[in-house]
């Protein structure tokens, strides 16, 4: 699939949940904290249809997201069925963190020889490659403050429970907020640095209430570049170091070191290399995470569409996507982030 501007569609990021036992300011606030029907939500089956399809038209790689996906009942065995969808070669899950290192009890040859494991060994073995989990703080009072929850502990366990599940790849995300979190991002950088993690640092998106970006709690990358130098020195660019995201890499000049950048707000090349089509788990298809589209393929889905039909809508959306995203226009969507899978 391949938009009007060139861009080829590659990568679909997965919302199965508008849920979450977080409270993250920027994502929900708190005027907006009321979930879905669970009828609204795309069934696990319904979810796997749709990324068979896109599969077939070139999507290669599946982030699964939220609001919180290890809050969904059953998602590792709806993770374990992407890696066996032809076409698909990479699969991610993007979490807080929380629930990474809680035991779950398998039962890996009958019931007779119940084993017990953390959420994150299952998921490795269930087949997904890379974990993102966010963490904007190493103090836990701010945590508990940024999400609204006390489970700063729980987070850096999950993280430890993910890097000895040993999945090919764990990237650490913290959203930059002035007043916040601007004193985290030497902290955060050693915390990364000593457990070789990479780890990205966000601008702050309007992607909820208006109260969410304001000028005063905006620091843009730029300004985080800077402390970051005055600290270790240079950052070397690292053009040819992708991900799966837009982010741009940098190596901490003398440390063997990789850290990343997404600005979508002052990067005004941002939107260039947009491989990204985006699935809610209210079955709404989103071309661009920063526009007012979305197309909700639940209706013909639930209507008993077919393959061909299905495939066909995703060609209109893809054909939809706009050349950029609005965010720098002042742009609040109809959706909560939390609604539309970060
Ligand atoms: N619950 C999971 C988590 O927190 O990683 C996955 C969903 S969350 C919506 C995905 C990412 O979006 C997180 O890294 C979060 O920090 C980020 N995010 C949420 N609201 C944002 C905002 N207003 N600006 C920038 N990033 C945001
Ligand atoms: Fe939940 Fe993630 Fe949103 Fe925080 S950023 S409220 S953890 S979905």
């Amino acid at each position: 699939m391949e938009d009007r501007f060139g861009h080829r569609i590659s990568y679909l990021r997965v919302s199965i949940t508008d849920r979450c036992n977080e409270r993250c300011n920027y994502c929900m606030p708190r005027e907006l904290q009321e979930w879905l029907p669970r009828e609204e939500i795309l069934r696990y089956e319904e979810t796997v249809r749709l990324i068979r399809i896109a599969a077939d038209l070139g999507v290669t790689k599946v982030r699964v997201t939220g609001g919180e996906p290890l809050t969904r009942r059953g998602v590792v065995d709806f993770v374990r069925q992407i890696p066996a969808i032809p076409g698909i070669s990479s699969v991610g899950i993007s979490t807080n963190g929380t629930l990474l290192g809680r035991g779950i009890d398998i039962l890996p040859m009958g019931p007779a020889l119940k084993a017990h494991a953390t959420m994150a060994q299952t998921l490795r073995a269930a087949g997904v490659q890379s974990i993102n989990v966010s963490l904007d703080t190493l103090d836990r009072e701010r945590y508990a403050q940024i999400t609204g929850r006390d489970f700063h502990p729980q987070v850096l366990a999950g993280i430890d429970a993910a890097i000895a599940a040993g999945f090919d790849q764990i990237k650490l995300n913290a959203v930059l907020m002035r007043g916040r979190n601007e004193d985290q991002l030497i902290p955060l950088i050693e915390f990364a640095g000593e457990r070789n993690l990479i780890l990205r640092f966000i601008e702050l998106m309007p992607v909820s209430t208006t109260e969410v970006l304001t000028e005063e709690n905006f620091l843009p990358i730029a300004e985080a570049k800077r402390a970051i130098e005055s600290r270790y020195g240079g950052l070397i660019p690292e053009p040819s170091f992708r991900t799966n995201g837009p982010a741009t890499y940098y190596q901490i000049s003398g440390r063997d070191q990789r850290i990343g950048f997404i600005g979508a707000m002052t990067n005004l090349h941002f939107c260039e290399s947009c491989n990204k089509l985006r699935l809610t788990c209210d079955g709404k298809l989103r071309p661009c995470l920063g526009s007012y589209l979305e197309f909700d393929i639940m209706k013909p889905l639930r209507a008993g569409a077919s393959d061909d039909e299905l495939r066909q809508f995703f060609i209109d959306v893809v054909d939809r996507k706009p050349e950029q995203h609005d965010f720098r226009d002042n742009y609040q969507p109809d959706r909560k982030m939390i609604a539309i899978g970060g």
